[in-house]
């Protein structure tokens, strides 16, 4: 991992990550710049989630923010499957969860958000979903398409 004195890192791997790494480009960011993410797809919009991806309108590949040949063509490393699990701003420090250190001169949050879980009883059945992740949009999709009593 090429890591200097003016890393700049993104924790979060989402649409406002892939978004940020490109306005870093665009206006002169020429250091290393490093995206973590946990999630083990690149940056995508989540949109198209609920709407033509789920429908089958869009193709998978439509809604990732930045194709891979954009993050090797602009230097940008992505760190996905990867958890940040500590920050310590004196050290100028990203901890993940695999115990590694990843030092930063500049950092952003781009702190996004999940879904709050219901706590009614039932809650934990295999039939009650989520819709956040592409997963979840790829398991909606394929239980309204077996129809009722699947899941
Ligand atoms: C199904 C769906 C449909 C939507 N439709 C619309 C719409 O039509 N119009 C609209 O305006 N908005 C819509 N939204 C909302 C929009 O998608 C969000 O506003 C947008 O995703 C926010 O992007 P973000 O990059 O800030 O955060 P997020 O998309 O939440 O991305 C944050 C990422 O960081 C990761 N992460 C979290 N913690 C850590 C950690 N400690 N270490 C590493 N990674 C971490 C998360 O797993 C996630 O991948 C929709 C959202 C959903 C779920």
């Amino acid at each position: 991992m090429r890591t200097s004195v003016n890393t700049f890192v993104i924790v979060r791997g989402g649409l406002a990550a892939g978004k940020a790494a490109e306005a870093l480009r665009q206006h002169g960011h020429s250091g290393p710049l490093v995206i973590i993410g946990d999630e083990r797809e690149k940056p995508y919009e989540r949109p198209p989630l609920s709407k033509g991806y789920m429908l089958g309108a869009e193709e998978r590949d439509a809604i990732f923010v930045h194709p891979d040949d954009w993050y090797r063509e602009h230097d940008v490393e992505l760190l996905l499957g990867t958890r940040a699990r500590a920050l310590d701003p004196r050290a100028r420090t990203v901890e993940l969860a695999d115990g590694r250190g990843i030092p930063y001169a500049k950092l952003l949050l781009a702190t996004g958000s999940s879904p709050r879980r219901l706590t009614v009883p039932g809650a934990d059945l295999d039939n009650v979903l989520y819709l956040r992740r592409v997963e979840d949009s790829e398991r909606l999709k394929s239980v309204f398409t077996a129809g009722p009593g699947s899941s």
